[in-house]
């Protein structure tokens, strides 16, 4: 047993014991366990996530994980999902993947934190308009319905605020 062994031995059990006061969060489970992680910015080339289906592979850039982390708290796990939904489905459609994401987390253990803060995450964002998201308005509407869809007798997921439609006359 050499030092780089206890190092290792004993790195995952201090990761444990530090993160221990993070909720527990939502862990792919099924074939979607075998998915590799790679945290890697250049992969995601400035975007928090991104996935990949040959190898089945999600990658992070961790620097905008803690930025997301920083400003709405859980939020960040979302996009995390969101990732795995993509794979699930085998998709490259962020509003399905963003459903996906919905639901896991509707069913996840404290599941309707994070659902809390990425609606709320994205109700604060510009309201800029995506071709492959819509307005991040649209974006929280789409995670709350969708997770609304999955527990529909969950109180935990906050009621839709109306959206400030503008009339055209
Ligand atoms: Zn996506």
């Amino acid at each position: 047993m050499n030092r780089r062994f206890v190092a290792a031995a004993v790195t995952p059990v201090l990761l444990l014991v530090l993160c221990a006061p993070v909720r527990a969060q939502w862990t792919p489970t099924g074939p979607l366990a075998s998915v590799l992680v790679v945290r890697d910015c250049n992969e995601t080339g400035g975007d928090v996530a991104v996935s990949r289906l040959d190898p089945p592979t999600v990658y992070l850039c961790e620097n905008v994980v803690r930025l997301i982390r920083k400003k709405d708290p859980g939020a960040e796990h979302f996009y995390f999902v969101h990732e795995f939904g993509h794979i699930a489905l085998a998709t490259s459609d962020e509003a399905a993947a963003d459903c996906w994401a919905a639901r896991e987390l509707a069913n996840a253990p404290h599941g309707g934190r994070y659902l809390r803060a990425a609606i709320d995450h994205f109700r604060r964002r510009p309201d800029e308009y995506s071709r492959r998201y819509g307005t991040p308005n649209e974006r929280a509407e789409r995670i709350r319905s969708c997770a609304e869809e999955a527990r529909p007798d969950d109180d935990a997921i906050d009621r839709p605020v109306a959206p400030a439609r503008r009339s055209r006359r």
